[in-house]
């Protein structure tokens, strides 16, 4: 499942170089995760690297891509290809 930044944000730039996967950037009012390049870190790392560093812990699952382990592995896969 990917992640997604909600509402909370406040652009505060902490997350973005954390991903592996230059998955975040800058949208309009808040950061924003591309799901195609998100595998929660799947491939680099145990567990997702831009959560911990959120202050308001606005980065959450992304009900729209649900996923599963073997799938976010693929996806790891495809993008390191
Ligand atoms: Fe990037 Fe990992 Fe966060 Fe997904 S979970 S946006 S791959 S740092
Ligand atoms: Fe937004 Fe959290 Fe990323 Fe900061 S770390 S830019 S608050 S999503």
């Amino acid at each position: 499942m990917a992640l997604m930044i909600n509402e909370e944000c406040t652009l505060c730039d902490a997350c973005v170089l954390e991903c592996p996967n230059e998955a975040i950037s800058e949208g309009d009012d808040i950061y924003t995760i591309d799901a195609l390049r998100c595998t929660e870190c799947v491939g680099h790392f145990d567990e997702p690297q831009c959560k911990p560093v959120c202050d308001p812990d606005c980065i959450v699952p992304n009900p729209d891509f649900v996923e599963s382990p073997e799938e976010l592995r693929q996806k790891y896969e495809m993008l390191t290809a």
